[in-house]
């Protein structure tokens, strides 16, 4: 892509509006734009991270053995009625009445719909395990919506649903996602923790949020400092062997975890001070088996072995990924902007053309972009007449990991500068090696 013809409208006033550093740099980096209270456009960089983080979750829900599907925005009152969740559910759901005075309304979750399409097809345990998934967009109503599209009110979530014939079903289920997370989160470049989440009147010890410390974040959270050092299992891990990945369920629910309506002073107390991580968190994701709830009432059953009819027992599986986009910049990011994890960046790295219509420099920069542009790379080339120093900054504020500078004085030997964003390292190379190292 070329900068003189992308839309990437920087700002260079800091927004007073903005109360965190990734609301601040989403807008400053011309990510997003908003459109009225917690609703947003995504700007073309906005949506190109967006489109990475959402790519790391489909393959990570598909290798765990999740079937992607998508469901409308927009439904019908009645399948909420039956859940019983049409009147309880109060003031966070936009209900909306159509042309015909039907009551409608704007998903802010999506079990009874995923559940009338299950009990509408399968019919037996045979058919089971099942777990379809969505990304699409929910409106839930805040009465806070703030800090960006960290906490909106129109927001993406990508949410699966599983289906099985009993809890033993449901809990390999929940193993499989809870592994898939893991492996998700750590993909993104960020370290999110599982922590024991409220079940509420469901019971049973089968929720975690997913959370990444932050100085910034809505909840407080305990857990052991071991997690810093832990690792997602390889993506060889076998999502088949039901034993496999409930031992690594156990190393992970293992230490400490719990956020504050979870959290268990006396099993807090008994833990050496130096193990003790009290912080703020944000939840990026959310796991949670709820059995019967709507499958029961919904009348979503399938015949056992048994020959009888089951209710079938359910789990769902949330994540955040328009709130994930804030979540790592607030993980990841210095004084000059944001720094993106390699599996996340909007463009792999920047070509910086120093003096436009240079003939040396223009060559050079046309090689590595032409060059690096084949071998797959996603090359952002700033072929702006703009400052240096407000291409250094705009290269910066955007974060892109690798920036390949072609001055006039390096280019004449035969070489560009090569800026690493996070380490703020920088070498010369000539430009033959930097299509090598990169390309
Ligand atoms: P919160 O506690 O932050 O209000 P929640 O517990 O209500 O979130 P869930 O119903 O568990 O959210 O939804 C699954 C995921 O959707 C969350 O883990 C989060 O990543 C994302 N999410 C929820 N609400 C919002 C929102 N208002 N804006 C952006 N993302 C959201
Ligand atoms: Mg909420
Ligand atoms: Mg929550
Ligand atoms: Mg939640």
């Amino acid at each position: 892509m070329r900068l003189s013809r992308f839309f990437l409208p920087i700002l260079k006033e800091n927004p007073r509006e903005a109360e965190i550093v990734s609301h601040r740099l989403m807008l400053r980096a011309g990510m997003i734009r908003q459109q009225s209270a917690g609703i947003f456009s995504l700007l073309p960089l906005g949506l190109k991270v967006l489109g990475k983080v959402n790519t790391i979750i489909r393959e990570e829900q598909n290798r765990a053995g999740a079937v992607e599907i998508l469901m409308p925005t927009i439904q019908s009152a009645d399948l909420w009625r039956e859940s019983g969740r049409y009147d309880d559910y109060g003031k966070e759901m936009l209900r909306i009445k159509d042309r015909h005075e039907r009551d409608m309304l704007y998903g802010p979750t999506n079990e009874e719909m995923v559940t009338d399409i299950f009990r509408s097809y399968v019919r037996s345990y045979k058919d089971l395990p099942l777990n379809l998934y969505h990304i699409q967009w929910k409106f839930r109503d805040e009465v806070r919506p703030r800090f960006g599209v960290m906490r909106g009110r129109e927001f993406l979530m990508k949410d699966a649903y599983s289906f099985d014939l009993d809890y033993e079903g449901a809990r390999a289920a929940y193993n499989r996602m809870f592994v898939a997370y893991l492996r998700t989160f750590e993909r993104m470049g960020m370290k999110a923790i599982p922590m024991r989440a409220d079940t509420g009147p469901i019971g049973g010890d089968l929720s975690h949020e997913f959370i990444i410390l932050a100085e910034t974040g809505e909840s407080e959270v305990f857990c052991h400092a071991d997690f810093m050092s832990m690792s997602a299992p390889g993506a060889d891990v076998d999502f088949t062997n039901d034993a496999e990945i409930a031992g690594i369920v156990d190393q992970w629910t293992t230490p400490y975890a719990a956020t504050d309506e979870m959290h268990d002073e006396a099993a807090w107390d008994a833990l050496p001070e130096s193990a003790r991580m009290n912080a703020r968190g944000i939840e990026v994701g959310h796991i949670f088996h709820f059995g019967t709830k709507y499958s029961e009432p919904m009348g979503a059953k399938v015949t056992g072995p048994d020959g009888k009819e089951h209710p079938v027992s359910m789990g769902s599986y949330g994540i955040g990924p328009t709130r994930v986009v804030a979540a790592i910049i607030e993980a990841s990011h210095d004084e000059n902007g944001i720094i993106w994890p390699d599996a996340v960046a909007p463009f792999n790295l920047s070509v910086i053309n120093m003096k436009p219509g240079n003939e040396a420099c223009d060559a050079a920069s046309e090689k590595l972009y032409g060059e690096l542009t084949a071998a797959g790379l996603d090359v952002l080339y700033d072929d702006t007449d703009r400052s240096a120093g407000q291409k250094f900054a705009t290269h910066d504020l955007i974060g892109i990991p690798v920036q390949l500078i072609a001055g006039p004085r390096g280019v004449a030997a035969g070489e560009v500068e090569v800026k690493n964003r996070r380490t703020g390292e920088r070498e010369m190379m000539t430009i033959d090696a930097a299509i090598a190292r990169f390309g």
